[in-house]
């Protein structure tokens, strides 16, 4: 389920990494406006004015200002230093662009200053950007997952529950609301570590007993529920019935006995899902003052 945090670099006010990246950049860069200067005898036409020159202006702020941004964020660590090397490599190579527009520069530099460099730089930029993608996606997924899932259980959460019952519209369905009798007393006596196995022990045996007859949640707490497509109140309760027998059956011995209360009912025709709701938890609140371990059916 959870992976683990992958380690990331960047977004640290001074980091040593971010140091050493924009220092190393600002040293090739002063050395390769130094070799151009030692060239300037050979002053061209001001063409850095022209619309190219301009452009090429405008490519080198875009650049930098990535790579800046690239430093202020926290990133995984491969895709920090692909991006930063990448565009680290590809701002050298504008640079070299740049230069030209005004002093002449020698081949040697436009042949490996630039256009080789500016390829390597595109290409681990490539491979940064694809590796950011996939990054982005995957953790999409995994906030997706999260943010309807119950991470004790694995069952899908209240957040789902509602979504699952808005997804319902006016369709007729069953509801089972379950709440575990005395939990409190499971968590004072043996403690909270043995209560949430006890929780994960539930939500096994719900997956068991209910996964092929319907959906199943735990709302929080250790309060679960179960919608029922196509079931009748006397199937919903037989269910529940076997339900609460199963759980019931799970320890002998009267100490450790985990026993839960259920209610249930079915949506009347034209019936808000929100009345439904309270119809049902009034029958569980029934259950537990008749003496806790049983099922109650709404009225
Ligand atoms: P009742 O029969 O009236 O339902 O009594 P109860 O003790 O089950 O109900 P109550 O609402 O008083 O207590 C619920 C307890 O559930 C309190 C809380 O500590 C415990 N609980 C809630 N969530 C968790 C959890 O994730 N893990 C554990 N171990 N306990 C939890
Ligand atoms: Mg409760
Ligand atoms: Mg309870």
């Amino acid at each position: 389920m959870l992976s683990e945090a992958p380690a990331t670099a960047g977004g640290e006010k001074f980091s040593k990494r971010r140091l050493v990246v924009v220092t190393l950049i600002a040293v090739i860069l002063s050395v390769e406006v130094l070799l151009h200067w030692t060239w300037l005898p050979y002053i061209e036409n001001m063409r850095l004015l022209s619309l190219g020159g301009l452009a090429e202006i405008a490519i080198w702020l875009l650049l930098a200002s990535v790579l800046v941004a690239v430093q202020t964020q926290r990133l995984p660590e491969r895709i920090y230093w692909l991006l930063s090397v990448g565009l680290g490599i590809w701002l050298i190579s504008q640079t070299a662009d740049l230069m030209d527009e005004f002093l002449r520069q020698p081949l040697w530099i436009s042949v490996y200053g630039e256009d080789s460099a500016r390829v390597v730089g595109m290409f681990v930029v490539t491979l940064g950007l694809i590796a950011l993608i996939r990054h982005s996606s995957a953790m999409l997924q995994e906030l997706e997952f999260l943010s309807f899932h119950d991470s004790l259980t694995g069952l899908c959460n209240r957040r789902m529950f509602q979504k699952s019952i808005a997804a319902k519209g006016q369709d007729i369905f069953a509801l089972m609301l379950m709440d575990l009798d005395h939990f409190k007393t499971i968590n004072d006596k043996f403690g909270h570590d043995i209560g949430d196995l006890v929780l994960r022990g539930i939500a096994d045996l719900l997956q068991r007993h209910c996964a092929e007859r319907g959906e199943i949640f735990r709302l929080g707490g250790e309060e679960f529920a179960v919608l029922m497509g196509d079931a009748s109140q006397s199937e919903i309760e037989q269910f529940a019935e076997s339900f609460r027998q199963r759980v019931a059956s799970l320890n002998g011995d009267d100490k450790t006995r985990v026993t839960i209360s259920i209610g249930t009912g079915l949506r009347r025709r034209g019936e808000s899902s929100s009345e439904l709701m309270r119809r049902v938890d009034r029958a569980l609140y029934r259950a537990k003052d008749a003496g806790r371990n049983r099922v109650m059916s709404s009225e």
